[in-house]
């Protein structure tokens, strides 16, 4: 059981105001990977005084302090996720954009094997697959 974002951090001594507070809540209700231009619809939704600069500003205090992710899959915007989530990699769906976790017990061990064959022992990866939906006759 992870702590909350917003409990995170005051841990690490952040000051929170109460606009911090809305984006920090709005990001811990988010199951998806929101970019900026997300968090600040549904952050000034809550808040119609928030601007879009604050939740820059916010998220990228978040991600140097470790809370947040961040991911990008491929179009060059960047995406936050919840640094606290359980290890997952993702699978892009290139038609819709349907971003599509996974976790695969054979590619973990088999990145593990390669770090170790370099010399390595792994600390972490990160994995973006980029797909099309098969067709029928393609299964
Ligand atoms: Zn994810």
């Amino acid at each position: 059981m992870t702590d909350t974002i917003i409990a995170r951090c005051a841990a690490k001594g952040l000051r929170m105001t109460g606009q911090r507070r809305i984006i920090a809540e709005v990001l811990e209700s988010s199951k998806d990977h929101p970019d900026v231009e997300e968090l600040y619809a549904r952050a000034s939704a809550r808040d119609d005084g928030i601007s879009i600069a604050t939740v820059y500003r916010t998220v990228k205090l978040f991600e140097e302090a470790g809370i947040l992710e961040r991911v990008d899959f491929g179009d060059g915007r960047a995406r936050y996720e919840d640094a606290e989530r359980e290890h997952h990699d993702h699978l892009i769906d290139m038609n819709s954009g349907e971003v599509i976790e996974f976790v695969d017990p054979e590619i973990e061990a088999l990145q593990e094997k390669i770090a170790a064959k370099l010399g390595y022992k792994l600390k972490g990866h990160k994995l973006e697959l980029y797909g099309v939906p098969l067709k029928k006759d393609e299964n």
